[in-house]
């Protein structure tokens, strides 16, 4: 009799501590099985546009003697052709991000380039969303690094901008010079208006496949690597990237890069290093 009325006072208190050392585990399993099987997420990623075009063909099929059900499913069919083609896009991004020295081919990069480029590339989502594109700061400024890779990050950063913002919104790109002990860096923050990220998701944000709300960002084209292909980039290029957010406000992710002549002096002064 006593031996159960200890155990039933133990009990609750052990299975809170299991509980609390599964959810760690748990944390630790999933973060490992993000990085480790890759390949498995890569085939599952690919796999649900697949699935859906393949559905939605068929329903095409079956709806030929219904034109505005063919429109529709047609309509259907190119947001997940477009899912597909960001996904292969940024799986590309993301090998040769990982498998190439970037700064093998490093130069001067101009910022006010790199910020054009940026602009560029979703100025049609931009467009249609009514979201004003604003950049200041960014003349006579360089940075070192591999061109396409730092287009490919800052494009990112200002992609998601326009894409977690409501419509009316403005963003903001902004690029200053700041003093740092190894020789000055750019700094290139992009601030919007938008959704905003919890503090529990900035922790997970940078990782691939990691989407706060999968639904929204699937809406959109998303794949959850932009970022882990913005971090990859600034990592390898000796700089880093940070976010301040909001919930409901906007968020601000701020790259910092080498600047191209410090950069370069630096080169000069460990010849031994290159
Ligand atoms: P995705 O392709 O889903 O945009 P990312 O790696 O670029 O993938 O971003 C990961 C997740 O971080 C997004 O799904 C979104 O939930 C969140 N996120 C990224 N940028 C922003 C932003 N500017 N505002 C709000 N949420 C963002």
């Amino acid at each position: 009799g006593e031996a159960l009325a200890v155990s039933a006072r133990v009990a609750p208190l052990g299975s809170r501590l299991v509980l609390l050392l599964v959810e760690d585990l748990t944390e630790a399993r999933r973060i490992e099985a993000v990085r480790r099987d890759f390949v498995a997420n890569v085939s599952h990623e690919l796999k649900t546009p697949v699935g859906a075009l393949s559905l939605l063909s068929e329903a095409v099929m079956d709806a030929s003697d219904d034109p505005e059900a063919v429109q529709r499913f047609a309509g259907r069919m190119q947001i997940e052709a477009t899912r597909l083609t960001n996904l292969v896009q940024e799986l590309i991004d993301l090998s040769r991000v990982q498998n190439d020295d970037p700064l093998e081919d490093a130069e001067p990069v101009r910022v006010d380039e790199l910020v054009a480029e940026a602009m560029d590339r979703c100025r049609h989502q931009a467009g249609t969303k009514q979201i004003t594109i604003a950049a200041g700061g960014t003349a006579d400024l360089h940075v070192w690094g591999n061109r396409g890779q730092l287009a490919a990050a800052l494009g990112n950063l200002v992609e998601n901008a326009v894409n977690y913002s409501p419509a009316r919104t403005r963003v903001g790109i902004a690029a200053r010079r700041v003093a740092a002990p190894g020789g000055d860096m750019i700094e290139l923050a992009v601030t919007d208006q938008g959704i905003g990220i919890s503090d529990k998701d900035k922790e997970r944000i940078f990782e691939r496949f990691y989407r706060v709300d999968p639904a929204r960002s699937r809406a959109t084209g998303g794949t959850g690597l932009g970022l882990a292909i913005v971090k990859h980039v600034v990592a390898s290029h000796g700089g880093e990237v940070t976010v301040w957010s909001a919930e409901g406000q906007g968020s601000t992710f701020t790259l910092r890069l080498p600047e191209a002549g410090a950069a370069r002096d630096r080169a000069q002064q460990h010849p031994d290093l290159d």
